[in-house]
């Protein structure tokens, strides 16, 4: 998959990647160690992530998430202007799933820069 977030698609963070649990293996133990219920992530996606419902989220791994998205140079991701319906409300909360709309120094969270 190379460097790459499924996420927030950044790239460059090889020594943060992390083994993401698309269902987390606290409330889904019998997925732990399901290959499809993985996904490669950075730290950051992965933290904000952690045991929140995947239930009406786009994931990157079913959807294609890049035709739902807008991904600005400055690092920013929003929600294609004139999508619609179930799919803009689903890319939305993938938005807010794993914050990916975070700016750096909000407090409650953190954002590791990446260079790559
Ligand atoms: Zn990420």
């Amino acid at each position: 998959m190379g460097g790459f977030c499924s996420y927030c698609e950044r790239r460059g963070f090889h020594a943060a990647l992390a083994v993401e649990h698309i269902k987390d293996k606290d409330t889904y133990p019998e997925f732990k160690f399901s290959w499809g219920n993985f996904l490669l992530s950075c730290t950051n996606c992965n933290s904000i992530k952690s045991t929140k419902d995947i239930d009406g989220v786009l994931l990157p791994d079913r959807d294609n998430t890049y035709v739902v998205f807008i991904y600005l140079e400055s690092g920013f991701i929003q929600v294609k202007p004139g999508l619609n319906g179930e799919k803009k409300r689903k890319a939305q909360a993938l938005i807010n799933l794993v914050g990916l709309d975070r700016v750096p120094n909000r407090r409650g969270i953190q954002v590791m820069i990446l260079y790559g």
